[in-house]
């Protein structure tokens, strides 16, 4: 398996296998929300589990925890003691389906797409996350179940819905003590571009109230006067951004992008901004994504405008979404919102100000051999230098298994691309990213074993 041909063969050669077991897996719902049946989420375990067994891993187990469905857990033992162990993270539990009627094909009915590059398929869950799911096995068929590294196999069951399992690693740090990791839950910024995504933003989020009378009254009458929550809450909410759209709360970390990033056009396609409507914020799109502060008011209540009285409305309530710098408190960035609605009091009216959840962000450290192990491994994956990449989306996961192998290099890479359409209708994932993965885990494995004991570690 040492030259570079031998490696791209050898993938070609395992492709149609590994897209049959995809359309396998892809046609099995394994939704793990609440009110969808369990079955299917076991029998894509199942099948897993055999697809695992047959490629040679001989120690499997399942984690059971509490209202979560069941982690695969599975080992390969370094070849060698100084061999260093790499531990492959992804998830076979999928969203659910969303509005049917929205798909053009069932979506469990893994579909052929045509496009550019080779085409793919089409369905629920196959390129979140089971294409990378497949990814691994395809690195760990290419050497015959005896890569040149450690294997640990996590592979979860319900990372869609959210389980306790996000904080469990270090309640268990033994079982995932490695030297790097896979996190494949994701992938490209754009189809053929090999990424790194080196950062996750944060999230917080808030409530915020008003109450300031005991029941509606009379617009004509009372309106002037009386003080209307609604007026109050919107006062409070233009507060949040300047003229320019950049957040204007104190101490939120905004700091450059120094990576790759969107043009502003990919992004308008991605976002669905039409040319006519500016894009908010300043400064790179990096920066306003990634390494910068954004508030999103997420729900409102209030009066609807079909259910609209000619009336002072009495109580208003808002939510925000905050996302911020990678490495920002998340306790500390949440209080610098409620901070600052705290001291506002529109008109002299206060608020009621609610801290909601919060989620740790992440930053990987990209110095360490793994890293280098991986740009040479995507390079020669996809024929192009790899691109460093964050995003606003976040895996709590990530937290917990860096807290139970803090010295371990966190590698974020996989066969999604940014125009797969997660979580929506008709999501979709190419052959070619898929394939180019496989090479990529690979051709990882492959370097990082030499570069490790080339270091004589
Ligand atoms: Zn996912």
């Amino acid at each position: 398996m040492d030259p570079d041909n031998d490696l791209q063969a050898a993938v070609d050669r395992l492709m149609d296998g590994l897209t049959s077991d995809l359309e396998r897996l892809a046609a099995i719902p394994s939704v793990a929300f609440p009110g969808f049946p369990a079955g299917p989420v076991q029998e894509a375990h199942d099948l897993l589990v055999g697809l695992l067994r047959e490629v040679g891993v001989e120690r499997i187990e399942r984690i059971d925890l509490p209202d979560t469905a069941p982690v695969i857990f599975g080992e390969i033992p370094p070849p060698t003691p100084d061999a260093p162990t790499v531990l492959l993270y992804s998830h076979y539990d999928v969203q659910p389906p969303g509005d049917e009627s929205l798909w053009r094909s069932p979506p469990f009915e893994p579909t052929p797409v045509e496009e550019a590059g080779g085409g793919g398929l089409r369905a629920r869950g196959i390129a979140d996350d089971k294409s990378n799911v497949i990814a691994h096995l395809g690195m760990l068929r290419v050497f015959g179940g005896r890569p040149p590294v450690g294997v640990k196999i996590v592979f979860e069951g319900q990372e869609e819905y959210g389980s306790p399992f996000d904080g469990y690693p270090p309640t268990d740090a033994e079982r995932f003590a490695c030297d790097a990791m896979v996190i494949a839950d994701l992938g490209n910024l754009r189809p053929g571009t090999p990424t790194l995504t080196t950062g996750l933003r944060g999230a917080a989020e808030v409530t915020v109230e008003v109450r300031t009378l005991q029941e509606p009254r009379h617009s004509g009458e009372f309106g002037g006067a009386a003080p209307d929550a609604l007026l109050v809450l919107l006062k409070a909410l233009a507060t949040l951004h300047d003229v320019h759209g950049d957040v204007a709360v104190d101490g939120l970390r905004r700091e450059q992008w120094t990576g790759t990033s969107y043009t502003e056009d990919e992004f308008r396609d991605l976002a669905g901004v039409t040319d006519d409507l500016p894009l908010l914020g300043s400064g790179t799109l990096g920066e306003r994504l990634w390494s910068g502060p954004a508030i999103t008011v997420i729900g409102i209540d209030a009066p609807t405008v079909d259910g609209a009285a000619s009336a002072v409305v009495p109580y208003a309530r808002a939510k925000l979404n905050l996302r911020f710098h990678p490495k920002q408190d998340p306790v500390e960035a949440q209080e610098l919102l409620v901070r600052h609605l705290r001291a506002l009091k529109p008109f002299g009216v206060p608020l009621t100000v609610t801290p909601g959840d919060t989620g740790p962000g992440y930053e990987a450290s990209t110095g360490g051999p793994a890293y280098r192990a991986a740009r040479t491994a995507l390079k020669e994956a996809w024929g192009t230098e790899a691109s460093y990449v964050a995003t606003g989306g976040s895996i709590p996961l990530v937290n917990g298994l860096a807290q139970a192998a803090p010295d371990a290099e966190v590698l974020l890479f996989g066969a999604q691309d940014s125009m797969c359409n997660l979580h929506a209708p008709n999501e979709r994932v190419l052959f070619s990213e898929l394939r180019a993965t496989v090479v990529a885990m690979c051709a990882f494995v492959r370097e990082y074993a030499a570069d490790f004991k080339g270091a004589g570690s």
